[in-house]
């Protein structure tokens, strides 16, 4: 909202939304974590705490393309 992100293929507006990220059932945005994961079990090792920087992913309507983009949150 307000900065619109436009495709750098079609120059046309982008339509933002997210990817749905499922675990123990429940259902959450994906976030960004820094780092690489070596296995799953050995990333969650070293991740002492779940990143909680959301990332909202745009996509152009006509060519697909997908930006992802991971702000630092809004609340502060
Ligand atoms: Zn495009």
């Amino acid at each position: 909202m307000g900065d619109e992100l436009k495709c750098r293929r079609c120059d046309i507006a982008m339509t933002e939304g997210f990817i749905p990220a499922e675990s123990n059932g429940f259902r959450r945005i994906a976030t960004w974590q820094e780092g690489a994961p070596r296995g799953f079990l050995e990333w969650f090792k070293y991740t002492k705490q779940p990143s909680t920087i959301p990332i909202v992913v745009y996509r152009c309507p006509q060519c697909g393309l997908l930006e992802m983009i991971a702000a630092a949150s809004k609340e502060s």
